[in-house]
């Protein structure tokens, strides 16, 4: 056979031949007897990759008729013998052509990398990016000097070539927002005192026993403490409130005033949701809806100060001296008292209606009294014991009326209260910011122990 036939034969039956190569299942073993070799061989199929055929194959060795075919059979439907003349057979016999030419089993051409396509070797060295030419090159009739700069969309003022300066003001923008990010850490030469503000640092190895977690929790609860100028500076950090990274920061780790009535829980009742809620872990940040009360309370706001002819400075947030596990952020002071704003939906009832059927207060013949059991109240005595002012105004508004509640510091109700706040903090809230389990869908520590 011309071994040109073979480049001539159609793709399917090449790609039967190499397959049965490639297999490596190709046990030929000759077996020499006077006048003929016999060869077997196993080859698989062009298409079902799940079966294999058998080929058996006799060649006469000696005289004139060397070379020729005597017996020839495949296991596929076309090669049945003794004449079998499938693709497989005529493949087989391919195959000792071609190990007869090499002395040697051959590669076939697919099971090599291709040789014909081959990449240029380039040496370029690597640039930065500042180094490399992002314009549109003209070739053909135009000259290359003509080649415009790529247009930047930035306006004119905004475009800023010095790198660094731009970097530094990113780094300056984040460090603003949150100073212990990665990020930052990284990038920025300046070193954070970590420590000093991190009321709560991480836990650097497990397994935790119980007493580190409750020696952790005293650690945390005795951080809580600050001087009375740390105070101050927080309560002036913070005056942007929902704005500031601070204000999560300082409130994530202490019972505010408006969860004050959620805090207080029967004995019977499970803490956990009441400590969800107080950890803020449902909803940590619902700042479009923080928004629109924020846009409203400003309203509420001028009003007040139209109605009373004063001037409501702006608080951050508050940490009791005496309590200091205590938080609160007075919507305003006033004159040496606060004002708490509440923003009321009336849903078509007026003001007064509205007020008196979500039991804020009662309509008596003094006029409206505020409910000593309304979670408001207790919010107003909290923020009075944060603040250690002695009044508050409760101010309630559908945006359009006012209704204010003059409300006094309660010393009795605060004295009731306080111990019960500071027992779950010490009994469950602690804990759980010593060694969140809650936080992650387990059940409450103070569960385990008891
Ligand atoms: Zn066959």
């Amino acid at each position: 056979m011309n071994p040109t036939k073979i480049s001539r034969m159609s793709a399917a039956k090449l790609s039967v031949c190499f397959d049965m190569v490639i297999s490596k299942n190709w046990k030929s073993h000759g077996t020499t007897t006077t006048t003929t070799t016999r060869y077997t061989c196993d080859c698989l199929p062009e298409m079902k990759k799940n079966l294999k055929y058998n080929i058996q194959l006799s060649l006469c060795n000696n005289g004139e008729q060397e070379g020729k075919i005597t017996f020839a059979s495949c296991a596929c439907p076309a090669g049945k013998g003794p004449c079998g003349s499938c693709k497989h057979i005529a493949a087989l016999c391919y195959a000792l052509k071609e190990f007869v030419r090499l002395k040697t089993l051959f590669e076939t051409c697919t099971s090599r990398l291709q040789t014909w396509n081959q990449p240029r070797k380039r040496k370029l060295d690597s640039q930065s990016v500042y180094e490399i030419d992002f314009s549109k090159k003209i070739y053909r009739r135009e000259e290359r000097n003509n080649a415009k700069p790529l247009n930047d969309p930035r306006r004119p003022s905004e475009r800023n070539n010095d790198p660094k300066n731009v970097n530094r003001e990113l780094l300056d923008k984040i460090k603003r927002v949150k100073p212990n990010c990665g990020f930052f850490c990284l990038l920025s030469d300046e070193k954070l005192d970590q420590n000093k503000n991190d009321i709560i640092s991480p836990i650097k190895e497990h397994p935790v026993s119980l007493t580190d977690i409750f020696d952790r929790a005293k650690i945390i609860k005795r951080n809580l403490v600050g001087s009375d100028q740390e105070r101050q500076n927080i309560a002036l950090a913070t005056k942007a409130q929902s704005n500031c990274q601070a204000w999560f920061e300082h409130r994530r780790v202490r019972i505010t005033a408006s969860q004050s009535k959620r805090a207080l829980i029967k004995p019977s009742t499970s803490p956990t949701k009441a400590m969800k809620e107080i950890l803020h872990y449902n909803n940590q940040y619902q700042r479009n809806k923080m928004k629109q009360g924020l846009k409203d309370e400003k309203k509420i706001i001028l009003e007040y100060e139209n109605k009373l002819d004063c001037k409501v400075s702006e608080t951050g947030f508050v940490i009791s001296q005496s309590h200091p596990f205590f938080g609160a952020s007075p919507d305003g002071e006033v004159d040496g008292g606060l004002v708490e704003m509440k923003r009321i939906f009336t849903d078509g009832l007026s003001l007064k209606e509205a007020v008196c059927k979500r039991r804020i207060c009662r309509d008596t013949c003094h006029g409206l009294v505020i409910n000593r059991n309304h979670k408001f109240y207790y919010q107003v005595q909290q923020l009075m014991l944060c603040t250690k002012s002695s009044w508050t105004d409760l101010v309630l508004s559908d945006t359009v009326n006012l209704i204010i509640l003059h409300v006094r510091k309660d010393k009795k109700f605060l004295s009731d209260i306080v111990p019960k706040l500071e027992k779950l903090y010490d009994n469950h809230i602690s804990l759980e910011l010593a060694y969140p389990r809650v936080y992650y869908g387990l059940a409450r520590l103070s569960k385990l122990i008891n």
